[in-house]
């Protein structure tokens, strides 16, 4: 028995085992699926990396380009993985050659396209300003297309006053270097040519990882963080950058730069400026770092880890990119009165633009709109009401009320094609003076509060203006479309007191 006890027991504990072991096995953690968005998570604050686990299917571009020259000719090789976003089974995938828009002169032509491997037919379209790809097999809704392109361009430089893509003052601008996607929503693919005086892209959200290569004596201000940086036999520097989730990824360089850095919490705001406009240059890394602690408390958290002033040819205007805001030089120099709210107005587009985008073409005052309002804000919060009031009365009022006087006023809701001269006073001032309304109307707390849940719902999504005005009238609990019908759809408008 004693032995048969043993027996029994030894054959039980080593089933006991046996069955531990098996369990241990069946209970061990599965090995986690590897992180799809490992690589960009450097280009996020420690904070708002969660942001990436949110985003759901992007595009994701890797881009090679070559700077060559003294920066006339550029070349460029590109993958675009392209998940399509769309309900619709796609024939093709389309994209945006802006460079080939008349008032940016430059001239920029792909050479050869091929799709998950294979070269597929393409062509130039729209004043060369659009490249259609056409797919062999047409891509089902959430099937991935790798897309590849090389492609030439020809940089520009234009004697003029305001160059936004080009070589002018020692600095090279270059925005839309690269072909992007065009914008694609319930009407399709987006084939505008914008005029020349709204902004010229609409861009879905991707990311970016692109190698830039350029002479070394650059300094090149981009988008995102710098992974790597080297220098090879031909004496090219290559800069390495991943960025976040971005509209688009825009360059600018200059062998003056010079640049003077500030810490708001987990974000470096740096000021990149030419040595003649260092003090210029000191102001508008204040104003920015100042526009940024003002917004990251009304609208919620910028991003990343890095913001940029840039001093750029633009003279007295400024221009909104992820993570770059361009500043004009005039604004340096003897426009320096101007500066701050130009800093102000950019600044905002990290919210309004980048992060909630819109249709730049067909509802152009969506983003503009709030930008303008948004100087409001950082001029009441930074220096009290007075100051904020007389904004608003020199930016908006009087030229409002100057075009009513002229019988210029127009609904502010139409696409950009549809204005001429009257077109800064309505989508810019009628527009900011429509959002000084809600807030009147709704108060502090709720007008904060609709902002942030705009942001947090639309948030690298694109914003209507029936998006808008659905979520402040949440957050109002009240119907706002009387305000709406009489500022944005409407005209005559109340004359402002
Ligand atoms: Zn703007």
């Amino acid at each position: 028995m004693r032995q048969g006890l043993a027996r029994s027991l030894f054959a039980s504990l080593f089933l006991a085992v046996l069955a531990l072991l098996l369990a241990c096995g069946g209970c061990r953690a599965p090995a986690p699926p590897p992180d799809p968005w490992a690589l960009y998570r450097q280009a996020m604050r420690p904070s708002t990396q969660g942001q990436l686990d949110a985003l759901g299917p992007v595009p994701v571009y890797r881009i090679h380009a070559t700077l060559e020259g003294q920066g006339e000719r550029l070349v460029g090789f590109q993958t675009v993985r392209f998940p399509n976003p769309s309900a619709d089974t796609l024939p093709e995938i389309v994209f945006r050659l802006y460079p080939n828009l008349p008032q940016f002169a430059g001239r920029m032509d792909v050479q050869m396209v091929k799709v998950n491997g294979l070269d597929v037919s393409f062509s130039q379209t729209t004043s060369d300003t659009v490249l259609e790809v056409r797919l062999e097999t047409p891509l089902p809704p959430g099937e991935v297309a790798e897309v590849e392109l090389v492609y030439a361009l020809r940089i520009p430089s234009p004697e003029a006053p305001y160059v936004l893509f080009g070589r002018s003052a020692g600095i090279v601008s270059l925005p839309y270097f690269y072909p992007l996607l065009a914008l694609r929503d319930a009407q399709g693919w987006q084939r505008y040519l914008p005029p020349p005086y709204g902004d010229a892209s609409s861009c879905a959200t991707a990311l970016y990882q692109v190698a830039f290569s350029a002479p070394a004596d650059l300094q090149v201000v981009a988008p995102g963080v710098v992974v790597s940086q080297t220098v090879g036999a031909d004496g090219l520097a290559t800069w390495e950058f991943v960025s976040g989730p971005i509209r688009e990824f825009a360059v600018v360089a200059s062998p003056r730069f010079q640049w003077a850095e500030e810490a708001v919490g987990e974000v470096r705001v740096r000021s990149w400026f030419l040595p003649e406009d260092r003090e210029g240059g000191l102001a508008a890394l204040h104003y920015a770092a100042a526009a940024l602690r003002v917004y990251e408390d009304w609208f919620g958290p910028y991003p990343f880890p890095h913001l940029a002033v840039v001093e750029a040819p633009l003279g007295v205007h400024g221009m909104e990119f992820p993570t770059l805001s361009l500043i004009g030089l005039d604004l340096y120099r003897e426009h320096r009165d101007d500066l701050e709210y130009m800093v102000a107005h950019e600044i905002a587009h990290q919210w309004w633009y980048n992060q909630v985008g819109n249709d730049q073409v067909r509802f152009p005052w969506l983003d503009e709109g709030l930008a303008e309002y948004s100087a409001y804000l950082y001029f009441d919060q930074v220096y009290g009401r007075k100051r904020a009031e007389a904004l608003r009365q020199e930016r908006w009022v009087l030229p409002y009320q100057y075009l009513v006087a002229q019988g210029e006023d127009a609904p502010v809701n139409q696409p950009v094609f549809n204005f001429a001269r009257n077109y800064e006073a309505l989508v810019y001032g009628k527009a900011a003076l429509f959002f000084h309304r809600l807030h009147q109307e709704m108060g502090d707390a709720r007008f904060r509060q609709a902002l942030r849940q705009y942001l947090a719902r639309y948030r690298y999504d694109l914003a209507t203006p029936e998006r808008l005005m659905g979520v402040f009238n949440e957050v109002a609990g009240q119907d706002l479309t009387p305000l709406y019908n009489q500022w944005i759809r409407g005209v005559g408008a109340p004359p402002e007191p």
